[in-house]
């Protein structure tokens, strides 16, 4: 029976990037200990199968450095990252880790490949066939995913083609190093194309006797374990957005954010605040300016959803459009003192998790996530 990868100490730093905090419009706190133990909770609920980890898009916003090396004190041993770039990066901090690249295999990329000792995600027979080239001419033998497509239709090998190669592995070497497919609707847990996937995905594994598969995202973990097979490979679950939309969130949230009042002002009845003249006061109001916008990933498509921020415990509305650098928020029912110059108010935590953000911003957490802006001064904490 396998164990859990066991964990190591941490050193237990906290450390801190961007502008000071005195001179941040906000600050992005990243609790890399909830990453760490999400992590944990997800690598023992699939055991025996192995779970790796998705640290694309700067792991989804909460910094890839950072939260490379808390996956591997974690025991995580295989990430996933969309670009070469990127598993440069991982490479640094981690190692000994195997490194796939979803984004796969590009003409005069072999290079960066074996520089990094990363491995392509093979996504089309044309991939396939350039992927055979650079290795027949380099002798490199690093490995490779394959991906088949199983109902996203996004990317990957259909079941013919990948039965094709099944039959021509007998004869050719590919050095695919793992078969993978993706869900399209995990998060929707009765849809039936996840069965549908799930079938077709143990059909087409059956040619590919002794080479791991891996199938299930965030969501698809909290499918049936027959989705799990030998490799999971959870993304936004780690960085605590709930893979089990509608039902409660089994993961830690892992994201703070608080932003900086620059001042207040009394807004008369009947006058307007922002671009466009958009919202109108009807009353006489107090509006707190905040110090932070759409360049810091407030999007600004929610100015026109109900949007709000934490002060002192209590909801209040932002109002108006949000602009590059600031977003005005309705405090005339908080009490006087209640906020003022320079308090910190919160845009992400407590109840206003990702989620619950994702939803007022007209998006989902993931696109919050990886929309977080480079101003703030960032402290990860583990
Ligand atoms: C992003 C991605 C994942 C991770 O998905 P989450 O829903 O964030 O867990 C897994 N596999 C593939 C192919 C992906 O593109």
């Amino acid at each position: 029976m396998a164990r859990p990868p066991q964990s190591t100490a941490s050193p237990n730093p906290v450390t801190t990037g961007g502008p000071s905090e005195a001179e941040a419009g906000g600050i992005l706190t990243i609790d890399l200990s909830a990453i760490f133990d999400n992590y944990r909770a997800l690598a023992v609920k699939v055991m025996p199968t192995e779970c790796a980890a998705v640290v694309k898009a700067d792991a989804y916003g909460c910094g890839l450095d950072q939260v490379t090396a808390a996956l591997s004190r974690a025991g995580c041993k295989t990430f996933f990252v969309a670009h070469l770039d990127e598993a440069r990066r991982v490479r640094k901090l981690a190692p000994e880790a195997v490194i796939y690249v979803l984004n796969g295999f590009a003409v005069g990329s072999g290079p960066g490949f074996v520089e990094a000792y990363a491995r392509p995600v093979i996504n089309s027979s044309v991939e396939l066939a350039e992927w055979d080239q650079f290795i027949a001419t380099s002798g490199w033998n690093g490995g490779a995913g394959l991906h088949v497509d199983t109902g996203m239709n996004r990317l990957g090998l259909s079941l013919d083609e990948t039965a094709a190669v099944a039959v021509r592995m007998q004869s050719e070497n590919h050095g695919i190093t793992l078969l993978m497919s993706h869900f399209a609707c995990a998060d929707q847990p009765r849809h039936p194309l996840n069965d549908q996937q799930i079938r077709q995905f143990r059909e087409i594994r059956t040619l590919f006797r002794g080479t791991p598969g891996s199938l299930a995202n965030s969501s698809g973990i909290f499918l049936d374990p027959s989705a799990y097979c030998d490799i999971v490979r959870p993304g936004a679950a780690l960085y605590g957005v709930n893979p089990t939309p509608g039902r409660p969130n089994p993961m830690k949230p892992a994201i703070g954010l608080q932003c900086r009042v620059l001042q207040i002002r009394s807004v008369p009845r009947n006058a307007t605040v922002g671009y466009g003249a958009t919202w109108t006061a009807k009353r006489a109001s107090r509006i707190a300016v905040i110090a932070a916008g759409y360049a810091d990933g407030l999007l600004r498509a929610a100015s026109a959803a109900e949007r709000d921020v934490l002060i002192a415990g209590k909801r209040c509305r932002m109002v108006g459009r949000i602009s590059m650098d600031l977003l005005a928020v309705d405090v005339t029912d908080l009490a006087e003192g209640a906020v003022r110059r320079g308090s910190l108010v919160t845009l992400i935590g407590g109840e206003l998790d990702l989620d619950t953000v994702g939803a007022q911003s007209g998006t989902i957490g993931y696109e919050v996530l990886s929309s977080l802006g480079h101003r703030y001064h960032r402290v990860w904490k583990s």
